[in-house]
């Protein structure tokens, strides 16, 4: 059987430890057939927009622009190095922002000749005051800016829903489906906020994108993967494609509780998992 996982970062993005190639050991050593190199892509498209992308602390989020050609021809100088060892794929995890996508067409969308895949996130929202990074520690008492969690969950979602109707932000994996909860801040509402979730995957059926099941949230307070069983037993119903993916930010978190991932995608009813290169879809068996 073959174990990859496809979401990782590095200390390029400034919050991550290790190297691109301490991964790539690491991923060896523990036996992984195929590693995704996938980090934050840079912030610096937004500044100069009406986003107030300076209302988030965004240089501690993702490497720089002027980083981003290294970055890929290193990843290409791996490939070449450890040919006989691993696979390795080439990818960004970028974070979409609504009406902002002629601005990363612009700085990104030259380079992306050069990517085996792309995973779509949201991690800011637009906020009651300012732009709010709901996945970062430091914003934590904005959370009380709203009326209910509810309301963040929802706004989520529909930032969601625009990313995949977006025209021009183009990608292949839908990341880290329910983040909301990240720090234990379930739905109160649960109905409501299940039936925009749905929505949510509805969609992202029509565009024939795939989900990632994301070990992260199991390594934060939540302590349960993203998205939950129950989201992940109607992205089964709905026959959309999902793959394994870390989202490790230090070497040791590599495939961080795939088996445990393996025997709960195996019970819902899942037998294969996506596979990307070259940003075309094939499957594995499981
Ligand atoms: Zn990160
Ligand atoms: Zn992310």
């Amino acid at each position: 059987m073959f174990l990859e996982d496809w979401h990782t970062h590095n200390k390029l993005c400034r919050h991550a430890e290790g190297t691109i190639e301490d991964y790539i050991k690491k991923a060896i050593e523990i036996n992984l057939d195929l590693i995704g190199i996938s980090d934050h892509f840079p912030y610096e498209y937004l500044e100069n927009s009406p986003v107030s992308i300076e209302e988030v602390p965004y240089h501690e989020y993702a490497m720089r622009l002027n980083e981003v050609d290294s970055y890929l021809s290193s990843i290409e100088k791996l490939k070449i190095k450890y040919n006989n060892d691993i696979q390795i794929r080439t990818a960004f995890e970028i974070d979409y922002f609504r009406s902002h996508e002629v601005n990363l067409e612009k700085e990104f969308y030259s380079r992306v000749d050069k990517l085996d895949y792309i995973l779509g996130s949201v991690h800011v929202l637009h906020g009651k005051s300012k732009l709010f990074a709901f996945d970062d520690r430091r914003f934590l008492s904005m959370y009380k800016e709203y009326e209910s969690i509810d309301s963040i969950y929802l706004e989520y979602y529909h930032k969601l829903q625009h990313m995949i109707n977006s025209e021009k932000f183009n990608f292949d994996i839908l990341s880290h489906f329910d983040l909301p909860k990240k720090y234990n801040k379930r739905a109160n509402n649960k109905e409501l906020v299940m039936n925009e979730a749905i929505k949510t995957l509805e969609l992202a059926k029509k565009a024939d994108l795939t989900i990632e099941i994301n070990t992260g949230g199991l390594r934060k307070e939540i302590n349960e993967q993203y998205p939950s069983e129950e989201i992940i037993k109607e992205i089964f119903n709905l026959d959309i494609s999902v793959l394994l993916a870390s989202d490790a930010h230090h070497p040791n978190d590599l495939a961080y509780e795939f088996n445990k991932m393996l025997k709960l995608l195996k019970k819902i009813g899942y037998n294969q998992l996506a596979h990307f290169n070259k940003r075309k879809r094939t499957f594995i068996e499981i």
